[in-house]
């Protein structure tokens, strides 16, 4: 047996309102004057001067605001250390992601793409990176997803959807101010919300489970209880407890794995371009064979906040688009194993998948 040596994120401050502290954190990383820090922040805060107006920006500080209608991708990845690299004097300080997993995901990457040479897209997979990537932080606006722990930037490539897994990808510093979630749409914020949800489901009933897991996906599992389900839980406490929701849920599955929703969704992602935790819903909806009790559970929780998930998206795929799809989710080997064991390719054919596909 081969034990994981997991990385963790090594500073991190939690409270409301902790993101005024973003500058005290920044200067004594700053490595010179012409050593600038670069803020990739979700443009949705474009014009928000609540949170924009906090970030001092000195020397030749820049903000880049990035559009996440489509999850990132390695070209997009390549771009953006393209042009911060030929625009900066020197190797910027740091790199400081501000959104969803989105952009925690593009801030990793960008991070180690600076001191690693050739492109995004040879990084994915696992333990590909070779050079410590430059200082780099998360700031979350949303939760769900726990990115902002985990060890993987997931990057959508020419040939996949893969994480580039590597020691180097934690966040070596991460702000937890769960006001910044204040504005999310409801919509959003269930479906990010379940990502978590899934998360702790898949890691509770996987053959990898371990104690370190359970643990931290049982807190994490009993928070999204109490968020989704309560009847007298406050915003604040809500947005609170989610926030640590996702970072439990990305501490579980860092030490065991997701499973079959996550598979499923990955090749719905991928052709369809549907998003990770919507992607996770309409896949959720379907497998109480693999995950009664989380299931029923989740049906509880969608109905409580009235949400409707589109339907019949599989309905007019060709033969030809199906099999893509089940090629990618069957290619994310562990994801099986964890969810049904090492004989899961007896039960988990293209065949089976299709049928769940099409109940989509
Ligand atoms: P996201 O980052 O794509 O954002 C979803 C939407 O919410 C966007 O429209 C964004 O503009 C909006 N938004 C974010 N913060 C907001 C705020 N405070 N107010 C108003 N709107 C806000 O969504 P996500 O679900 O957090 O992340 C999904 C991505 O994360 C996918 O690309 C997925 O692959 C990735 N992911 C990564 C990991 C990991 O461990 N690295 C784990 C799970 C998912
Ligand atoms: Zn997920």
């Amino acid at each position: 047996m081969n034990y994981k040596n997991f990385p963790m994120v090594p500073r991190v401050i939690f409270g409301r309102g902790s993101f005024s502290q973003i500058n005290d954190v920044l200067s004594p990383k700053r490595s010179s004057i012409h050593a600038p820090f670069i803020f990739l922040i979700d443009d949705v805060f474009k014009n928000n001067t609540w949170l924009i107006s906090r970030i001092k920006l000195s020397y030749d500080d820049k903000i880049i605001f990035v559009s996440t209608k489509d999850e990132p991708k390695t070209t997009q990845v390549d771009e953006l250390v393209e042009d911060i690299i030929v625009k900066s004097k020197a190797r910027p300080s740091g790199i400081i992601g501000i959104g969803g997993g989105s952009l925690l995901d593009l801030a990793k990457a960008v991070a180690i793409l600076i001191t690693n040479e050739g492109e995004a897209k040879d990084y994915q997979g696992w333990d590909l990176v070779k050079n410590p990537a430059i200082y780099h932080v998360g700031i979350p606006t949303i939760s769900g997803t726990g990115a902002e722990v985990s060890r993987t930037a997931i990057l959508t490539g020419p040939k996949l959807k893969l994480g580039i897994n590597s020691d180097f990808t934690p966040f070596d510093q991460v702000i937890l101010d769960p006001e910044l979630t204040r504005d999310v749409a409801k919509d959003q914020w269930f479906y990010t919300g379940m990502d978590c949800y899934v998360h702790c489901v898949e890691s509770l009933n996987g053959t990898y489970l371990n104690e370190f897991s359970k643990t931290y996906g049982e807190k994490s599992f009993e928070l999204c209880k109490e968020i989704f389900l309560s009847d007298t839980i406050s915003e604040e406490e809500s947005q609170d407890k989610l926030m640590m929701a996702s970072w439990h849920g990305g501490m579980s599955i860092a030490y065991s794995q997701v499973g079959v929703a996550h598979a499923m969704s990955y090749g719905l992602s991928f052709l369809l371009g549907v998003k990770h935790g919507i992607g996770n819903c309409l896949v959720f909806d379907h497998l109480d064979e693999f995950y009664p009790e989380g299931v029923a559970i989740y049906k509880q929780m969608k109905a409580k906040h009235g949400i409707e998930l589109p339907q019949g998206i599989c309905k007019n795929l060709s033969d030809e688009e199906f099999d893509i799809m089940i090629g990618v989710a069957l290619s994310l080997e562990p994801l099986w194993e964890n969810a049904i064991g090492k004989n899961w390719k007896e039960t988990i054919t293209p065949e089976k998948l299709k049928g769940l596909y099409k109940k989509i």
